[in-house]
């Protein structure tokens, strides 16, 4: 059984959500050619300090940074390192904050300078599916009706759905019940209640679905190379439509 949150811990929640949304364009502010992974890392974990919150990725089972960092055919879980990021690449960003008792989390997949057409839309198709994803996240909705909506979508472009790893209830813990998968079967799973929040977050592949676990036992790899992108946004459940407690604006329209 998942308890809804109070408005109260919404807020709290949408103070954490804005500062990964602002973290995450801190990053983006400075993704190009010739960067280290590692540089992206420092300035995260810098802003999250700087506002007073913990980076709360750092030191979760043992994640030795506050970002996870996947490049190309990396799903999630990459580890920050002395990697340049170079021209064509994707870099997916994952960020968590823990602030005033609760956690944030989003993620976004950077163009590093001009990638082929072929990436562009796998961008743009994975994030669309995280809309379609937050409009089927509604009251009286159940789980599933969220992934069918993700997958139906993303499929219908020739791209697949990573089925290993899935979005989650977030609050005082990062990982809460329900888990929401990115697949999945209209009504089936668990209800949707308002004051419910999750997190959403298509991992898609351009190829395959399948993936694997590197040997360092974290990072997840699409086995046949292709590229993996991958958007998340934490959103409270209402009864009509879904309010996002993080955004993508900080990134896409250059506030601050
Ligand atoms: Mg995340
Ligand atoms: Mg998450």
């Amino acid at each position: 059984m998942v308890k809804p949150k109070t408005e109260e811990e919404i807020e709290l929640m949408r103070e954490n959500g804005i500062l990964v949304s602002r973290t995450l364009a801190e990053v983006g502010k400075i993704v190009a050619p010739g960067v280290s992974t590692k540089e992206l890392n420092r300035v995260a974990e810098t802003f999250i300090r700087d506002n007073g919150a913990i980076p709360s990725f750092l030191g979760y089972d043992g994640f030795p940074a506050a970002l996870c960092i996947s490049v190309n055919d990396t799903v999630v879980h990459g580890f920050p390192s002395d990697y340049l990021l170079k021209e064509g690449d994707i870099v997916s960003v994952d960020c968590g904050t823990f602030y005033k008792g609760y956690n944030g989390d989003s993620a976004y997949t950077f163009p590093v300078g001009e990638v082929d057409a072929g990436t562009r839309q796998l961008l743009d198709v994975t994030k669309a599916s995280l809309y379609k994803g937050i409009e089927a996240a509604v009251a009286g909705n159940r789980t599933g009706d969220i992934g069918h909506a993700v997958q139906t979508y993303v499929e219908s472009f020739g791209f697949s759905v990573v089925r290993e790893l899935e979005g989650h209830g977030i609050g005082r813990q990062m990982h809460e019940n329900p888990g929401v998968p990115n697949y999945g079967l209209r009504g089936k799973g668990k209800l949707l209640v308002p004051g419910m929040t999750i997190c959403i977050e298509p991992m898609i592949n351009a190829g395959r679905k399948d993936v694997y676990l590197a040997r360092n036992g974290w990072e997840v790899r699409t086995c046949d190379k292709r590229k993996s992108a991958h958007y998340e946004l934490t959103v409270v459940v209402r009864n009509g439509h879904a309010e996002q407690l993080s955004t993508f604006d900080y990134i896409e329209n250059q506030i601050n």
